[in-house]
């Protein structure tokens, strides 16, 4: 271990822009195994490792980094899986560089970090190479049953969780596929859909039923899984796209940033692309409205789908954009221009299709209380061109409570309502995690949630004994 000041950090190769942009596969390649056992080795084992303080699931880092360097990847592995339900989705879409390695130590010491993601990535792909990612083993058995509506992350997490302690599980999905924005939000180029369906065909195999095409609320009440289970967890995420706050209501072009990925990654799944010629950007000036991750995915996607030319607009500049700097970097690369410091204003249109979006150009003034600097309008206007126009503004929960014809205690914010420690909401058989709960939110957060939420769940159905959240 220590060497950090030897070797340097390395990650694994990324095909080219000019190749990569042809398709949808994922751009980064994996690390072998000579590489992996150096890059763990410069791990210098602190006694307070902050990648593992700042990592939400707070997997034991250094102890699997250890175990590479040592060439005892199998006991990596089970450490590593200890604590994370899906190592190789976090391995491959947590913005590292906020979270483990931004913290790490020796990055911090100007040594580059070290490459904790793609370590993770490699391990766990490993382990499914050589048949260390076992069936799940049910630990006793209970006839209870628990209903978990929502099979994201955060539902998927916690079905592993629930079934390990011997309940039976039935997750409820709406769409016709399981995963949530793992399969339909996510681009194949960040995460392949097989890596998801892999992980929904070894829940299946362990135990968990899953129900697509069921939506509560529609094909099946609320109040039918009150009577008929035990416990529930809502696990919906929040799938209301933020609205801009300018005129676009009858403005056919214009598009909320998930309409536009759900057709991309249903095709590249194999299905009919839909008849609706707005959710493709082929030959088209696009742009993009939003600085987070997921615009970056609508911008790399339509460099994909053969745009003529794609933009984001983003109202802070680089510096104070919430994405990840990796995203931002690899949007550029693959060809996408960022007009930063640009607020809409309007959109110019004829026959309710726009022709191009005039925005106000910015300047920062001070740091407001999400702790980036304000845009303030500098009184100059400009237009662009945009024949698609993609709203990637943030996500907002729907309302929940009328379509599940409940009353659940909700947030100003209109997230359900819990007790962190618990995940129980003011119904203390109904619990909820997940972006539900948090607002819009990383992956690993949702896993995170799901694990926590498990354990709540089991402590209740074992004692009945929690009380309700204040
Ligand atoms: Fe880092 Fe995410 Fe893995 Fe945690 S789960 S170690 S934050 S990549
Ligand atoms: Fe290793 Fe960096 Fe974590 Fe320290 S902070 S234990 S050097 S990975």
């Amino acid at each position: 271990m220590l060497e950090f000041h030897k070797q340097k950090p390395k990650n694994p190769s990324k095909s080219d822009p000019e190749k990569r942009i042809k398709d949808f596969q994922e751009i980064y390649s994996q690390f072998d195994n000579k590489t992996s056992v150096e890059q763990s080795s410069r791990c210098s084992q602190c006694g307070v490792p902050y990648c593992q303080i700042h990592c939400p699931l707070n997997n034991n880092i250094p102890d699997w980094l250890k175990y590479i360097a040592e060439n005892r990847l199998e006991e990596a592995y089970q450490v590593s899986s200890s604590t994370n339900v899906f190592p190789e989705v976090c391995g491959r879409v947590c913005p590292q560089d906020r979270l483990c390695e931004g913290n790490c130590v020796v990055e911090q010491a100007g040594f580059g970090a070290i490459t904790i993601g793609n370590l993770e990535k490699y391990l766990t792909e490993l382990a499914w190479e050589k048949g260390w990612v076992k069936n799940i083993e049910i630990n006793s058995s209970s006839k209870k049953k628990v209903a978990i509506i929502g099979s994201g992350p955060a539902g998927m997490a916690a079905s592993s969780y629930l079934i390990q302690n011997g309940y039976h599980v039935d997750v409820f999905e709406k769409n016709d596929r399981v995963g949530g924005l793992m399969i339909y939000g996510i681009p194949n180029f960040k995460l392949d859909k097989s890596i998801v369906e892999r992980r929904t065909d070894w829940l299946t195999n362990s135990g968990v039923n899953f129900h697509v095409n069921k939506e509560i609320g529609k094909d099946l009440t609320f109040q039918d899984l009150e009577k008929d289970y035990d416990a529930i967890l809502v696990a919906t995420g929040v799938y209301k796209a933020r609205k801009l706050d300018i005129e676009i209501s009858n403005i056919n072009n214009s598009l909320p940033a998930l309409d536009f990925l759900i057709e991309s990654n249903k095709v590249g799944l194999g299905d009919t692309p839909s008849s609706n010629k707005y959710l493709s950007a082929k030959d088209k000036h696009v742009v993009v409205i939003g600085g987070g991750d997921t615009a970056m995915d609508c911008v790399r996607t339509a460099i994909r789908q053969k745009a003529k030319e794609v933009t984001c607009l983003y109202r802070r500049n680089k510096e104070n954009m919430p994405g990840s700097a990796r995203e931002v970097l690899n949007a550029e690369q693959e060809g996408v221009k960022f007009n930063w410091l640009a607020v809409p204003s309007k959109i110019i249109s004829e026959k309710s299709e726009a022709s191009s979006l005039s925005y106000k150009v910015a300047t920062l003034g001070e740091a407001d209380e999400t702790g980036r600097r304000k845009p303030l309008d500098t009184g100059i206007e400009k237009q662009i061109r945009s024949d698609l126009i993609i709203q990637a503004l943030g996500f907002e929960p729907e309302d929940l409570n009328s379509h599940f014809n409940t009353d659940l205690e909700l947030t100003s914010w209109n997230t359900v309502k819990v007790d962190f420690k618990r995940f129980q909401t003011s119904n203390p058989k109904v619990f909820a995690a997940g972006d539900i709960v948090r607002g819009a939110s990383l992956v690993v957060w949702a896993i995170h949630d799901g694990r926590e939420v498990a354990k709540s769940i089991h402590q209740f159905l074992q004692s009945n004994q929690i009380k309700k959240a204040s």
